[in-house]
């Protein structure tokens, strides 16, 4: 189980394939990407191996933003439709979570009774509360921060916004999650070891903080929405 992301300037899907790779140490049943160009989100997702996802990625879909994931299920069985990125029901919001949401059944509902669900995760009520949330008039931003308010257990999370051009909003809480800085990217990953070999410049997160991360600018804020400076260290890893 675990996340990469990618924003700046170059194709991000070999970026996202190699990272998972990387990642594959960590255990893995399923595996999937998300990479966002102007025509939208395109979400490619495999059960089994990298292997197996690159068969299904389709190599003529270009873009510069882009969240990659490999899955350790713990709510519904390995499979390609609970494998991750989820979307939202519109499938404006695109989503890859690491760890267990323990009150998801609760969240649904409370606020997801009208909404069909797509896979049997915990995960997928994440994306679709912050879909609720922005249809109630909530910014983006402001709708991730009180979905991450009403979580109880662990994640680590990458979201992106197809109305939102530059952005990849990360949170973490009791699972594992770096930013990189690149110079006109950025990365996320669980492990510095999964995009060691983009930048060696990593922002450590802290459990329930969330991240605004741009290809040039890295916002860190607290769940009141107040931001917080924080230099990045240098990982020490042969790439
Ligand atoms: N709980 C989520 C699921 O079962 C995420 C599992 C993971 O950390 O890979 O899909």
């Amino acid at each position: 189980c675990g996340i990469v992301g990618y924003i700046g300037n170059q194709d991000a899907k070999e970026l996202l394939l190699k990272g998972l790779e990387k990642l594959e140490y960590r255990g893995y049943d399923s595996a999937g990407i998300a990479v966002k160009n102007e025509s939208g989100v395109h979400v490619f997702k495999e059960k089994g191996r990298i292997a197996d996802l690159r068969e299904v990625v389709d190599t003529d879909v270009m873009g510069h933003i882009g969240i990659g994931h490999t899955r350790w299920a713990t709510h519904g069985v390995p499979s390609k439709e609970n494998a991750h990125p989820h979307q939202s029901a519109s499938t404006r919001f695109t989503l890859v979570h690491n760890g267990v949401i323990e009150n998801y059944s609760l969240l649904q509902q409370e606020y997801l009774q009208d909404v069909t669900l797509k896979s049997e995760t915990d995960t997928e009520i994440i994306v679709q509360l912050v879909e609720k949330f922005v249809a109630d008039g909530l910014s983006v931003e402001e709708a991730f921060r009180k979905t991450l308010t009403l979580l109880h257990g662990s994640y680590a999370l990458a979201l992106l916004d197809t109305e939102n051009e530059d952005t990849i909003f990360v949170a973490k809480n009791k699972s594992p999650l770096l930013v990189g800085v690149g110079e006109g990217f950025n990365v996320v990953a669980s492990d510095a070891m999964a995009m060691i070999q983009v930048t060696d410049q990593f922002i450590e997160l802290m459990d329930k903080e969330m991240v605004i991360v741009k290809k040039d600018e890295i916002i860190i804020q607290n769940l009141l929405g107040e931001k917080i400076a924080r230099e990045p260290y240098k990982a020490l890893i042969d790439a």
